[in-house]
């Protein structure tokens, strides 16, 4: 069969490709959203949404429903042995939404799905990409049921939400540089006993090797996260395995029972830069992978998809030149390598044992501890410091008391009585000026982030 009523074919429908084709549905985007899973349950994975994503859930308007069923984690506590070195404050962060929410990635996958049936869409279940060619005005796919059915859909462009393992990655043709972690991560999600608050993630690291994470899902029940050297070929633990390691890492008097989840896996850093090729885009788990600490991954491929969608609404509705597209992957490789970067920085300085990094990493502890310092690493975590300063379409030239240009614009109240936030939930750019309060005027891109500021 033959088809091409579509503008935008999305594969994958994790959370990248959830938000990918709710920007452009919201938007009068002509989108299908196809995964080859079935639709059975799986592995739970991604807890953490950062402040920066709960601002871009709530201009697609989940925010609220999100909030009600997740947990808030208002800080990250550091331990050397049994005393706090160190803790990242989230309370600290500069948004309304200043606390991780904590949430299992299915439960968060749910939300995005009933806003696209909301907009009228649905997740094509058990539909796998299975080729596609691109010329410069289309790109034709092949689409394969799980009968085995075949159907060729043309569009005008295609976007690999596909994550790690990405088809459309591995079609282009492009290479995904980097390596695996030399250790395996060892995952409990379990009820805990004397595990301390559940307002915060305790990270516990020790001298002689690496460190031992308790992560609060929510309320009841905690992640309990261990790496360990080696390679165990994917054998799982037992649930007295992860004691045994607990007992040997944590502080002591720390109980595990009724796992819900035991689970071990093996992680990698690697990217690529080809954000787009041509007619065809990736985001997500497809352009980017790194290690699980600090909760980003998930929250990357979130907002790569928000800054992808409006671009291609725009162009598709005439509004833009196709050069807008190609701006898309300059701004997302910047956030995904300083987001990279820090993980791997988190990785190495908890995991690191060789003695003269152990010397090293007592004496960086105290600097981290300095109130600025304190406050950067809040918003870094957050994924608030990400900026677009350095954009092709981001217009330089600062104002004194406005945000600079290419940073993300605070949520201010507008003169209509509406916030920011809200007003860009219509999907396009907003002027904000002298009316709202503002020392000038502010033109604000749909995601939220400042094109240009002038003074007049
Ligand atoms: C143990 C663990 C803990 C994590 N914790 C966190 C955390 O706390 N915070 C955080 O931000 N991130 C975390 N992450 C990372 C997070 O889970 C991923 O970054 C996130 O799932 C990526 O979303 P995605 O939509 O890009 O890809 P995925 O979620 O991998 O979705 C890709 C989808 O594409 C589909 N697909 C693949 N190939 C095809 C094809 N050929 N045709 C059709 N469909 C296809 C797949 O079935 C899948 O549904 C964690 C990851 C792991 C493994």
């Amino acid at each position: 069969m033959d088809t091409t009523d579509c503008d935008v074919l999305v594969v994958g429908a994790g959370p990248t490709g959830l938000t990918l084709a709710i920007q452009l549905l919201s938007r009068g985007v002509r989108t299908r959203l196809i995964d080859q899973d079935p639709g059975l349950p799986k592995l739970s994975r991604a807890i953490g949404i950062q402040p920066r994503t709960m601002e871009t859930l709530d201009m697609m308007g989940v925010a609220d429903r999100l909030l009600e069923t997740g947990h808030r984690v208002l800080q990250v506590c550091v331990y050397v042995g049994r005393r706090q070195q160190l803790g990242i404050d989230i309370t600290r962060a500069d948004s309304e939404y200043a606390f991780m929410l904590h949430i299992p990635q299915h439960l968060t996958e749910d939300v995005l799905r009933a806003r696209l049936r909301e907009l009228g869409g649905k997740v094509e279940s058990g539909v796998e990409l299975a080729g596609f060619t691109q010329d410069p005005a289309s790109v034709t796919t092949t689409l394969r049921g799980t009968d085995g059915r075949e159907e060729r859909l043309t569009t005008s462009y295609l976007a690999g939400c596909d994550g790690s393992h990405s088809m459309v990655r591995k079609v282009l043709g492009v290479s995904f540089e980097g390596q695996p972690y030399p250790f395996d991560w060892l995952l409990a999600d379990t009820e805990l006993d004397g595990a301390g608050s559940s307002d915060e993630v305790h990270v516990y690291l020790r001298a002689g090797g690496p460190p031992l994470a308790l992560i609060p899902i929510d309320g009841r029940l905690w992640r309990v996260s261990v790496p360990v050297p080696g390679e165990r070929g994917g054998h799982q633990p037992t649930l007295e395995e992860i004691q045994r390691l607990v007992d040997a890492r944590g502080p002591g008097g720390i109980t595990l029972r009724n796992p819900e989840t035991l689970t071990c896996f093996r992680c990698q850093v690697r990217s690529t830069r080809a954000y787009r090729t041509g007619r065809v885009f990736l985001a997500g788990d497809a352009v980017h992978i790194h290690a699980p600490a600090g909760a980003q991954g998930m929250n990357l491929g979130i907002n790569d998809a928000a800054n992808l969608g409006w671009k291609l609404a725009h162009v598709i509705a005439g509004k833009a030149p196709d050069q807008l597209l190609d701006s898309y992957g300059p701004e997302r490789e910047t956030a995904a390598q300083q987001v990279m970067a820090m993980t791997d920085t988190m990785v190495r300085f908890a995991t690191e044992v060789a003695p003269i990094e152990r010397v090293l990493r007592r004496a960086t502890l105290p600097l981290l501890r300095a109130p600025r310092v304190r406050q950067r690493m809040a918003d870094r975590l957050a994924q608030l410091t990400i900026s677009y300063a350095d954009s092709a379409i981001t217009r330089p030239g600062s104002v004194r008391g406005l945000p600079e240009p290419g940073a993300r614009m605070p949520n201010i109240r507008l003169k209509d009585g509406r916030t920011l936030r809200e007003t860009l939930r219509d999907g396009d750019y907003v002027v904000v000026g002298r009316e709202d309060g503002l020392r000038g005027q502010v033109l604000v891109r749909p995601d939220g982030y400042v094109a240009s500021v002038t003074a007049s």
